[in-house]
């Protein structure tokens, strides 16, 4: 069975049992502060199983993308050196919100794996939750335990720890015990010597966990006590390439043919074979596996970036390269040529990476070339150290610089020094490491406290579409402390006027006003797991009353303007540039918007200025919003609506349409173009290769910008006593301007010339030596030449020359090598000495030297003094 057959039967078997497909939610997270990363199927339905929110169906199957390479669930170590853990991997499921518990879901898995894939039941383990004597005090899961026993003999059942099988998330939300399948896939003769059983959950390549059945139960609240969920789920989560390697009769997942394509490519590009040698063995699959997460994240709109989880994407790719260059030998770039091969081969079950092959390779090209610099550059540095080092030692600090500051990967480093004879203090690296993670935890830590509930939410309880004002009640709020922000609650109404941040859009501000009068600033906001959330500095007395909520207009009509904008200015992209440009991510606020899409190349004047005239051509047209609601996500893109990869939509959608653009969007919009007033770009710039970031304004933004360029060109006209063209004006005066430079720098150059001839005729010989000391005209640097200069043409030379520039008073001293030696004279010792005179002090060389001082009224007593260090 080829992959996408197995795919496809998984769904199919359980539309079969009357659940909906579901597409997969992007990879990277947007609005959930825990979590940067889909890293389990059940991500995307959190809401449901705490109860946020009710689903349209109760059952439902999907294959979901997902990235364990951060947080609770982080693989990145395993991969490559194991054949069976990925950084990205789909995680097939079947999902019953509140509907079937544990014995359909039982039941339906073995009927799946055993009747429909056709796997030996004897090839089987499944496993249960033992229960825990810790805080939580769990008791065995018997109701699990019976339903097995039912369908397998008991020496197939293993009792699990907590470890194994508890399902938890993250520290809090939703969890509960678990079964697990494993699979034993050894050859007979192996299993004579070991029996399965006791291989479950030892590591062992070929006994692997291939599905988990997690029976959702519990929230592990903020002080970690656990609580009843008010209503029982099914969460279940299979392996996908793993379940390909099992039905495909391979040993590593990466035989299969989710991998083969990539594998063979990498071979034919570095000369390698896979098999041959262990550590290109294991280059080649860690190649193969991150160009995976690499190119899903690019294509969910997560570029590689220097924080967050950009950062998170750079490693990975870093990590990939780093393989490569050290095992495979590959000094140039080459993991983008992997792109076309994965595009083709994952492009029909996701089409995001086919639409978008072009852009994913020119990002993952030009990271290849910069970390590879970094590479080269990094060597240099190491071996300077190695040089440095006396015993052969190389502390943890300069590792750590060498990796922080420079992006040298350690385990690089680790092995350059070991092939070099070299010791690194890998536990003082350890604890540098620690130390900045601690000082980055410091930084962003965020704790909550429970929620306190008072009234539901209602059902849509975002009114802020039609309503910027509305009665409402406070239906939950809880404490929360970032270091950032420090303390704050978190507060959910049962219904609101105020938009939460997204899709690019700011969250609105304003304020919530009680039936008694108190007023509570509403200072942000957004959207957490699919419930609004508003933050405010503290609760009002009375958090049961009734409150009025009130968005601050002014600054949600400005935002309205920026946003109609945007769609404007991506229509007008699309036009004038080509159907190639995507957005790749915008910000409206309410003082300017921010727009980036793909394209290859900057922008030139003339299609800025298309690209301006375009928007506000629409905008004079007087164009009215054409707002639709609730339709579905297919009648939408059907009719044309353009959606956006790496959003989250759900089964009914809104879309915007302003004359010929349509696009899915939740935000805040004018109710007619004309609302705009004007458009204006402010500045157009590179984000990432093929990526360009336009910044604009509109309306009173413009209309300042407008007015406070007015006035400066009105100083302009003023100063210039009212020029015709005041530009013509400018550059004449900049033309006459460099006329007269050229002239003063030539009859300076007479002036020191004729200087110099003169202060010739006034040098004076005493016993041998030839002195002049006097006061002359001329700056520091011009002293120095003339000193030179001097030097060149007369031997036997101590000049002293005194100046005074801007109230401040100079001694400059020269003196011939020559007398330097033969006289032990030293111009350092003559400045020290005179600058006495003018309340300074200075030195230099025994030739030149010079002082400065306070004193201007002291030179001619200074100058006087010179003869007395020749005498
Ligand atoms: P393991 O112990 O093998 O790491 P797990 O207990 O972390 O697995 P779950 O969190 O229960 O796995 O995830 C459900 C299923 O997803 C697993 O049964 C497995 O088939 C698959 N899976 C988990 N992690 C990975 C990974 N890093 N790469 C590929 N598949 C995975
Ligand atoms: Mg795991």
């Amino acid at each position: 069975m080829k992959s996408q057959e197995i795919r496809k039967e998984f769904l199919e078997f359980f539309k079969s049992k009357s659940h909906s497909i579901v597409p997969s939610a992007p990879m990277v997270i947007k609005d959930d502060p825990t979590l940067m990363f889909t890293n389990a199927g059940m991500n995307q339905f959190k809401e449901f199983f705490l109860g946020n929110s009710t689903p349209k169906d109760t059952r439902v199957t999907d294959t979901q993308k997902c990235l364990r390479v951060s947080g609770k669930h982080n693989d990145l170590e395993e991969v490559g050196h194991d054949t069976y853990h990925h950084t990205m991997f789909e995680m097939l499921g079947n999902w019953s919100f509140g509907d079937y518990f544990k014995k359909e879901a039982i039941q339906w898995a073995w009927e799946l794996l055993t009747e429909v894939f056709k796997i030996d039941p004897d090839k089987l383990y499944v496993s249960v939750f033992e229960g825990s004597d810790d805080a939580d005090n769990l008791g065995l899961d018997t109701e699990a335990l019976e339903l097995w026993k039912e369908i397998v003999p008991e020496n197939r059942i293993i009792y699990g720890n907590k470890k194994d099988n508890f399902w938890e998330m993250g520290d809090q939300g939703p969890c509960g015990p678990c079964s697990e399948i494993h699979i034993d896939i050894r050859s007979d003769e192996e299993k004579a010597k070991v029996p399965g059983r006791e291989l479950v959950n030892m590591d062992h390549p070929q006994v692997v966990e291939i599905w988990n059945l997690v029976f959702m139960q519990y929230n592990r609240k903020a002080n970690g006590d656990l609580e009843e969920l008010p209503a029982k789920h099914i969460d279940t989560g299979m392996g996908f390439e793993r379940l390909c390697m099992v039905l495909q009769d391979k040993k590593s997942n990466y035989d299969t043919d989710v991998f083969t394509p990539l594998i063979s490519e990498i071979e034919k590009i570095t000369g390698n074979k896979y098999g041959e040698a262990e550590d290109a063995n294991i280059a080649m699959r860690v190649i193969a596996d991150h160009v995976r997460a690499v190119a899903f994240s690019i294509a969910d709109g997560q570029l590689p970036s220097n924080t967050g989880a950009g950062y998170v994407i750079r490693r990975i790719l870093r990590r990939a390269i780093r393989y490569g260059f050290t095992f495979l030998n590959s000094k140039e770039p080459f993991i983008y040529h992997l792109v076309p091969v994965l595009s083709k081969q994952m492009g029909s079950a996701f089409p995001e990476l086919r639409s978008q092959s072009g852009l994913i390779e020119n990002v993952i090209r030009e990271e290849e070339a910069s970390f590879l610099r970094t590479l080269d550059q990094g060597l240099v540095l190491l071996e300077n150290l190695m040089k440095e080092s006396a015993d052969k030692k190389i502390s943890g600090e300069k590792a750590f610089e060498l990796y922080d500051t420079y992006g040298f990967p350690i385990d690089l480093t680790a092995l350059i020094l070991r092939e070099n004879g070299y010791e690194l203090d890998e536990k003082g690296f350890g604890e540098e490491l620690k130390k900045q993670k601690d000082r980055s935890r410091k930084a962003t830590q965020v704790s909550a406290g429970d929620w306190n509930e008072l009234t539901n939410v209602e059902e849509d309880s975002f009114i802020g579409y039609d309503n910027l004002e509305a009665n409402v009640k406070i239906a939950r709020y809880r404490e929360v402390e970032s270091k950032k922000k420090g303390k704050m609650y978190q507060v959910v109404l049962d219904k609101t006027p105020f938009y939460p941040e997204g899709g690019g859009q700011v969250g609105d501000t304003g304020i919530l006003m009680s039936s008694e009068g108190e007023v509570i600033d509403v200072l942000d906001t957004k959207k957490e797991n699919n419930q609004i959330v508003h933050f405010v500095k503290k609760m009002p007395e009375r958090a049961e009353g009734t409150f009025e909520a009130i968005v601050d207009r002014t600054s949600r009509s400005k935002t309205a303007s920026n946003h109609t904008a945007t769609h404007l200015l991506h229509q007008a992209l699309r036009k004038i540039l080509g159907t190639h440009v995507e957005q790749k991510g915008s910000m409206v606020q309410s003082d300017y918007l921010r727009f980036d899409f793909s394209h290859f190349s900057k922008l030139s004047q003339d299609e800025l200025e298309q690209v301006e005239d375009f928007v506000n051509a629409r905008i004079r047209e007087q164009i009215e919003l054409d707002e639709k609601r609730n339709l579905s996500y297919k009648e939408a893109v059907d009719q044309g609506a353009i959606a956006l990869f790496g959003e989250k939509y759900g089964d009914s959608v809104r879309a915007i349409r302003f004359g010929e653009s349509m696009e899915l969007c939740g935000g805040t919009h004018v109710g007619n173009t004309a609302d705009i007033w004007y458009f204006k770009i402010t500045g157009e710039s590179a984000v990432a290769s093929g990526i360009r970031r336009i910044e604009a304004i509109t309306g009173e933004a413009a209309m300042n910008f407008f007015e406070e360029q007015s006035e400066v060109l009105g100083k302009i006209r003023d100063i210039l006593k009212n020029p015709k063209d005041p530009a013509k004006a400018i550059s004449s005066l900049q033309e006459e301007n460099a006329n007269l430079k050229k002239q003063v720098e030539s009859l300076l150059k007479d002036k020191a010339k004729n200087l110099k001839s003169d202060l010739k005729q006034e040098i004076r010989e005493i016993n041998g030596v030839n002195l002049l000391a006097k006061k002359v005209d001329l700056d520091a640097g011009g002293i120095k030449d003339l000193c030179f200069q001097l030097g060149d043409e007369l031997e036997n030379l101590v000049l002293v020359f005194g100046t005074e520039q801007n109230g401040k008073a100079l001694l400059s001293c020269y003196i011939s090598r020559n007398l330097v030696k033969e006289k032990d004279l030293n111009a350092g010792n003559i400045v020290r000495e005179l600058g006495k005179h003018i309340q300074g002090g200075g030195g230099g060389q025994p030739f030149f030297a010079t002082a400065g001082g306070k004193n201007p009224a002291g030179l001619d007593k200074a100058l006087s003094e010179v003869t007395q260090f020749i005498k």
